[in-house]
């Protein structure tokens, strides 16, 4: 009898864990880094930015509990983003020298190693649906340009004239940098959107979309697009979106570079991220970066004043920011 009600509270613990485990969850988002202030940020401003970083993690939340996957999950949290004119991606996407828009995308699954992007296209509304339809029904990693437009297309993608992405705040800000002549390209890109995500079957997805830097010219991409600078995902370690000035991400290989040291040199992904802001620093260049690892820890570092940024995991944790002296 004794022994009975042992293996009766065995199977009760075994079977409380399991479910535990199996309904974990976590999702983190940046919604950009860069020089944020209070002063030129009023209050409904901010508030603006957190209902919709809000919205995105409630949906994305929804979609884990009804068991959608992490690519699905990063796919359609990246979209509330990609079709708000407050971010740099998608809609509202900053211009380029020519008075174009003109976005780049990617995503990367942690099970798999499987990776796509698009860069440099001006018609596909979501970038980042381009970008998972090139790693799932395609040979390649990144088509670029109109050959990605045709690609979408043929992905049954919505295409839009490139005036949807125009915003009158994006406009201006080209404008205002095409009468600094000397300066080439702006800091105040900021909006680059990116989400990693744990789903409940323990497997890690990381994306991030973009419009890119103001004024950049001669089809400039730069790290968002690019697997190992802004963007990576591997079960084994982590899951990293990046935002900042992408030069500098692509000769650190910054995403990469951060999985690195959580395989190699056994760092956590918060000491990780952290270590490759500091040679980020060191160099020169601005920025942030989220990061999520497969047992749930998170990491949201940036240089910065402010990053727009958010998680919600399945204990109930959840948590909202703007700038650096929050949270
Ligand atoms: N990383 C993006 C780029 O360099 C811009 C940003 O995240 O603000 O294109």
């Amino acid at each position: 009898m004794k022994q009975n009600l042992v293996l009766f509270f065995l199977a009760l613990i075994f079977t409380a864990t399991t479910t535990f485990a199996q309904e974990k969850y976590v999702i983190v988002i940046h919604g950009g880094a860069g020089v944020m202030s209070r002063d030129k940020m009023n209050e409904e401003l901010r508030a603006e930015y957190k209902a919709k970083l809000d919205e995105a993690l409630t949906l994305g939340e929804q979609l884990l509990k009804d068991g959608a996957d992490a690519t699905e999950v990063v796919v359609k949290v990246i979209n509330v983003m990609e079709d708000s004119p407050l971010f740099n991606a998608g809609k509202g996407a900053v211009f380029t020298h020519d008075g174009f828009n003109e976005l780049d995308a990617s995503i990367m699954e942690g099970k798999t190693l499987n990776a796509g992007a698009v860069s440099g296209v001006r018609d596909i509304k979501n970038p980042i649906c381009a970008a998972r339809a090139v790693m799932e029904n395609s040979e390649h990693v990144m088509l670029s340009g109109t050959g990605a437009s045709e690609f979408a297309k043929l992905q049954g993608l919505e295409i839009v004239p490139n005036k949807y992405f125009y915003t009158e705040r994006r406009y201006e800000s080209l404008q205002q940098l095409l009468k600094k002549e000397r300066e080439r390209t702006s800091k105040d890109n900021m909006g680059t959107v990116g989400c990693v995500v744990l789903d409940t079957k323990g497997n890690l997805c990381a994306g991030t979309s973009t419009g890119g830097m103001t004024n950049k010219k001669y089809g400039r991409i730069g790290d968002s697009p690019i697997i190992g600078a802004g963007t990576y995902a591997n079960n084994k370690t982590c899951a990293v979106s990046c935002t900042g000035h992408g030069e500098y991400y692509i000769r650190l290989g910054f995403a990469r570079d951060i999985s690195a040291l959580v395989e190699y040199k056994n760092l956590s992904v918060d000491e990780a991220c952290r270590a490759e802001i500091d040679k980020l620093s060191k160099m020169g260049g601005t920025g942030g970066v989220i990061g999520l690892d497969a047992k749930g820890n998170i990491a949201m570092e940036f240089n910065t004043s402010g990053m727009f940024r958010g998680y919600i995991k399945s204990t109930g944790e959840k948590d909202i920011a703007i700038f650096k002296d929050e949270n």
